[in-house]
C-alpha cells in the first residue's frame, strides 16, 4: 500500500506556516501541526488535511524550548505512523519597532531563544531522525529566514535581521553536512508579506503601506511563500541544497 509522504510545520497555525501546511494536505502530504497559542486553529488546519484525504496531527509546543523540540517530532513521527519526510521550520517572532538602544535584553533574549535556537533545535532533530540512503527520495529541510537578513532592519528591528542572517548562516552549513545524509537544506527569505505578524511590528497595514517600495508594486501572500516551500519539500526540487531563495517581488 502506499503511504503519503510526512510533512512536519512548526508555527503551522497561523500565516505563512497555516498556508504551507494546508497546502501540503491538498497536495497528499499526511501533515504534523505544530501550534503554541491557538489550539482552535491548529485543529481547523487540522480538519482540512483531513477532508483533503490525509492523516494529520496537531501538536503543542514551544520551539525556544529544546524539550519541546524533541516532543514535537516524537508526537508527529508516532502520530503519522513513520519517518518525516519533510519538516518547514517556520515558527518565528517579530517585535514592535526601535532602535538598537531602546531595546531591553529580554526583548533581545527572546528574539536569540525563538528565531535561532528554535530554528537550531528543530535543525538538530532533521540531522538526528530523516536520514536516508541516496537512491531514495531526499528529505528536505526548509526554514523561514528573512529579506531582513540582509536589508538590515536600521530603527526596526535590526535584533530580527540578525536573528535571521543565523538562519542563513545554518543554511549555508548544514546543507554541506546533510548532503550526505540525502537531506536537502534550504531557507526561503520572505519580503513583506501579508500576515498578522506585522500587527506585532506595530502596524498591521505596514505591507499595503511599504508596497510602493516593492518593485511588484505589492505585498505578497501567504500562499505565494507557501508555493515556493512545497516545491522545496517536493521531488521537483531533487537536486537543490543550500539554496537561499527570495522571495520578495524583487526586494
Ligand atoms: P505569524 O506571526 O503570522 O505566524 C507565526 C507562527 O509561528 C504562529 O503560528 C505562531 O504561533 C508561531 N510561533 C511563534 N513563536 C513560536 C514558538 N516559540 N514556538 C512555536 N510556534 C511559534 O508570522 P508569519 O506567518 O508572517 O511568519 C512565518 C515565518 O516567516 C517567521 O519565521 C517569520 O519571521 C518569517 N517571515 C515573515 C515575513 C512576513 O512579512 N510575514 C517576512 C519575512 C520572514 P503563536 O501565535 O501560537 O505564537
Amino acid at each position: 500500500m502506499m503511504t503519503n509522504r510526512r510533512i512536519l510545520v512548526t508555527g503551522g497555525s497561523r500565516g505563512i506556516g497555516r498556508a504551507a501546511a494546508l497546502m501540503a494536505g491538498a497536495r497528499g502530504w499526511d501533515v504534523a501541526v505544530n501550534w503554541r497559542n491557538d489550539e482552535d486553529a491548529a485543529l481547523e488546519v487540522a480538519e482540512a488535511v483531513r477532508a483533503a484525504g490525509g492523516k494529520a496531527v496537531t501538536i503543542q509546543g514551544d520551539v525556544a524550548l529544546e524539550a519541546d523540540v524533541i516532543r514535537i517530532f516524537d508526537e508527529a513521527e508516532r502520530g503519522l505512523g513513520g519517518r518525516l519526510d519533510a519538516v518547514v521550520a517556520n515558527a518565528g517572532i517579530a517585535a514592535p519597532t526601535l532602535s538598537l538602544a531602546d531595546m531591553t535584553a529580554e526583548r533581545i533574549e527572546r528574539m536569540m531563544q525563538v528565531n535561532v535556537l528554535g530554528m537550531f533545535y528543530t535543525a538538530r532533530e532533521v540531522a538526528r531522525r530523516m536520514k536516508r540512503p541516496m537512491d531514495e527520495p531526499s528529505a528536505s529541510l526548509v526554514m523561514l529566514g528573512s529579506a531582513a537578513s540582509r536589508l538590515g532592519g536600521a530603527f526596526q528591528y535590526v535584533d530580527y535581521a540578525v536573528s535571521k542572517g543565523a538562519v542563513d548562516a545554518l543554511t549555508n552549513g548544514l546543507s554541506k553536512e546533510l548532503a550526505p545524509d540525502n537531506i536537502r537544506v534550504n531557507t526561503i527569505r520572505p519580503g513583506l508579506i501579508e500576515t498578522e505578524i506585522h500587527a506585532v511590528i506595530g502596524d498591521a497595514d505596514r505591507p499595503r503601506k511599504l508596497a510602493s517600495g516593492v518593485p511588484m508594486l505589492r505585498p505578497g501572500s501567504a500562499d505565494e511563500v507557501a508555493e515556493t516551500i512545497l516545491w522545496l519539500c517536493s521531488d521537483a526540487a531533487s537536486y537543490v541544497t543550500g539554496a537561499i531563495l527570495d522571495v520578495t517581488g524583487g526586494r
